[in-house]
């Protein structure tokens, strides 16, 4: 039997999903010895920091990934950054193949004059803030303001809108950060303003997450009914409507038709809207908007603005990777064919290798493909390397599957007693503190 030793960097969905393929395509004559390396102190990426606190639904994919690390030949390796602790050279060398799983962290920029006053936010930062990600603690969210501007038409935005939007009560028996917990409660923000640049027909929502917010109870969505038929307008002419389409605009029409109760709570969406400055003296005070039209099918910038007086702004319009030494980057993410990097043993899966698109289902057909691509070339298995000894005589403390299961447990254990999934630790000396 031939045993092959592989890396895999990074412990979100991607990553997790290609341990499992790989455990899939195990035989008798054939095993994999799996090390996955995380750079953070706890595994799981953006089930953990990215997935909003109030679909506790979507993060039961946890369970899944603890079968995978528990399976035969899986180790974990918490708190080891690739490029500081161990370079890619060493794992190329010492791996019979290296998986890219590292997704995408940074928000992309919307360019434009304003954009680095207090109060404008990238969903990027906002988001691992309330999800209650180390590196993020400290972010400076100013919810000292009557009314907040999203801007981006899809799930993310979709996320920080409901998170502003929501009776903080809603959240006290979720997993958000105790921090951003104690901030929402003490938020002024009663008025959230959705921006989408293109019409309702181009949105990047899907529709089980419209269809939720009629049913929020604290928090009246608004949508033009105007804006809905004229978009319907817009696509029968055109011809073939997509499903999806047809989905979003009949969830969107739902909205629209939902009758109004005062509530006190807002979330309003607007299309055909491009973000062209953030003014302000010392922080965020107006978003200006260029008003767009569809010509011909295309979406075109006129001469015509319009602006919203707001205290916070956050741009929610998509993610890239930051470059990792050693690794070929191209647009924000690894280049690669069918996720395989030159003619080398690293691969690369997830958001790093397609961009920031799919759910997390999609890791699993996306990894399960370069998985096949990666076991045709295969050579003969490289000399045995020790992944815990080489990082013990680098002094670096790595926290082992073990180490992680006591940590959820306690982290589980704090949440009992609040009524709360789990109280998730923030402080990385505290998390290291289960590593011994
Ligand atoms: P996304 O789905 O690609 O949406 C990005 C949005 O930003 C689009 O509406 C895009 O408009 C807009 N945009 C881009 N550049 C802009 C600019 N300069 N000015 C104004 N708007 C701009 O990205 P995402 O929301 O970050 O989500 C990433 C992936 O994660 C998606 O596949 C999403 O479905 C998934 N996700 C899923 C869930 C869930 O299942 N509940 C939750 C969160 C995220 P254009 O279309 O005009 O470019």
């Amino acid at each position: 039997m031939t045993i092959y030793r592989i890396a895999i960097v990074g412990a979100g969905p991607a990553g997790y999903f290609t341990a499992q393929a790989l455990q899939n395509l195990q035989s008798d004559q054939r095993k994999f010895a799996i090390d996955m390396i995380e750079k953070l102190p706890t595994p799981w990426g953006l089930v953990r920091s990215g997935v909003a606190p109030d679909h506790p639904k979507i993060k039961t994919v946890s369970k899944v990934f603890e079968k995978i690390a528990t399976t035969e030949g899986f180790q974990l390796f918490c708190n080891v950054e690739l490029g500081k602790d161990i370079s890619v050279e060493e794992l190329v060398s010492n791996y019979d193949a290296v998986v890219i799983a590292t997704g995408m962290d940074k928000g992309r920029r919307l360019g434009i004059p304003g954009e680095d006053l207090r109060g404008s936010l990238s969903a990027a930062e906002f988001v691992p803030w309330y999800n209650a990600h180390p590196d993020y603690v400290n972010v400076d969210v100013p919810l000292d303001t009557n009314t907040a501007v999203v801007i981006g038409a899809g799930n993310v935005a979709m996320d920080v809108a409901r998170m502003l939007a929501l009776e903080p009560r809603e959240l006290d028996c979720t997993d958000t950060a105790n921090h951003a917990l104690e901030k929402l409660h003490k938020s002024s923000i009663r008025t959230v303003h959705i921006f989408a640049r293109r019409g309702p027909e181009h949105v990047a929502f899907t529709s089980p997450e419209l269809r939720e917010l009629p049913k929020l109870k604290h928090t009246n969505v608004e949508i033009g009914q105007y804006d809905i038929e004229d978009a319907l307008n817009r696509v029968t002419v055109s011809g073939n409507i997509p499903k999806d389409v047809q989905s979003n605009l009949d969830a969107m029409m739902a909205i629209a038709k939902t009758p109004q109760n005062g509530r006190e709570r807002k979330m309003n969406f607007h299309f055909l809207a491009s973000p062209i400055e953030i003014k302000g003296k010392d922080r965020v005070e107006e978003v200006v908007f260029a008003i767009n039209e569809i010509q011909n099918g295309k979406v075109v910038e006129t001469d015509k603005s319009y602006s919203v007086k707001a205290g916070l702004v956050v741009s929610a319009i998509g993610y890239q990777a930051e470059p990792i030494a050693g690794i070929p980057f191209a647009s924000g993410r690894v280049e690669n064919t069918d996720g395989r990097v030159g003619e080398t043993n690293m691969y690369v899966v997830g958001w790093a290798k397609r961009g920031p698109s799919g759910v997390i289902g999609t890791n699993k057909s996306d990894a399960a493909a370069v998985m096949e691509l990666l076991t045709t070339k295969l050579n003969s298995p490289k000399v045995n390397f020790d992944l815990i000894t080489f990082l013990r005589t680098r002094g670096v403390v790595h926290v082992s599957q073990g180490n992680w299961e006591k940590l959820n447990s306690a982290e589980v254990a704090a949440g009992e007693s609040a009524g709360k999934p789990r109280v998730k630790f923030t402080d990385r000396k505290e998390m290291l503190g289960f590593a011994g």
